[in-house]
């Protein structure tokens, strides 16, 4: 097996991959396979893709991983319309158990780093029971302090994992990755936001009939009012890329 790696293409000048979520698991596989270091997996949404038109030093972060999932119906909708391409929505917390899923099937290692450690030591117990044979081979609360991490760095590195999830937000979590990364011998690194907490069920995910009608985020801002500075932007985002497209 040796998936291509999927097209870049871009949003409002921000990199996203035009990907399925089956495409996402195989390249992951390949990347672990091919067994380099360094790659990262994160995930493109309005909200992200409106903070990194104002961070350049974020937007490097974002054009350096290996794999941009289409995280946001937003971002879908908008390569549809700018770039006429057939792109699916990947989300980025169900990409995680996905990828949980290959590595219970081929034996590579799992690190869980990020979130509370209630959430993160529930979130392992889960998905160890949900897929029998998972190794998770370490595992660490996302409320270290920065004289502890170069002792997370070797403790991950000791742990032979292959597949790092790091659970901090954006954009902690990116900023995170490109400072530590290359320090760790993991093949791939995917950014997860809060996607443990979904896993323990503090935080609920929108029911199906919301995802299915590409309504999650107006679930999440009813649900969760403190997001609602965050999705904001999202008429903004809208705004943009119709002008962009009008501009054409
Ligand atoms: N978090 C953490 N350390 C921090 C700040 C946040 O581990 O210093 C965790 C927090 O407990 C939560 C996640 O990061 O589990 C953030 O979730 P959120 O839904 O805000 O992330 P998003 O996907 O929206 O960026």
């Amino acid at each position: 097996m040796n998936p291509e790696k999927p097209l870049r293409t871009e949003v409002l000048g921000i990199p996203v991959d035009c990907v399925t979520m089956q495409g996402a698991v195989d390249f992951a596989e390949r990347l672990i396979e091919e067994g380099s270091k360094g790659n990262y997996i994160l995930a493109v949404n309005p909200e992200k893709v409106m903070v990194l038109l104002k961070d350049e030093a974020l937007r490097a972060a974002f054009a350096g991983a290996a794999l941009l999932i289409p995280d946001g119906i937003g971002v879908v909708w908008a390569m549809r319309r700018l770039k006429g391409l057939a792109s699916v929505r990947v989300p980025g917390s169900e990409l995680m158990p996905k990828l949980c899923e290959l590595a219970a099937l081929k034996g590579y290692g799992v690190f869980l780093y990020g979130s509370k450690e209630e959430v993160n030591e529930g979130a392992a117990n889960i998905l160890a029971s949900r897929y029998p044979g998972l190794r998770i081979v370490g595992r660490a609360n996302g409320y270290l302090t920065a004289e502890e991490m170069p002792g997370l760095v070797r403790q991950i590195n000791d742990s032979g994992a292959e597949i790092l999830f790091v659970a901090l937000g954006s954009p902690k979590q990116e900023e995170w990755i490109l400072r530590w990364l290359p320090k760790l011998n993991v093949k791939v690194c995917q950014g997860i936001g809060g996607t443990l907490d979904t896993i323990v069920g503090t935080v609920k995910r929108a029911p199906p009939i919301f995802c299915r009608l590409g309504l999650e985020w107006f679930y999440r801002l009813v649900t969760d009012p403190r997001r609602a500075k965050r999705q904001a932007v999202l008429p903004v985002f809208a705004w943009k890329v119709l002008r962009e497209k009008m501009l054409r």
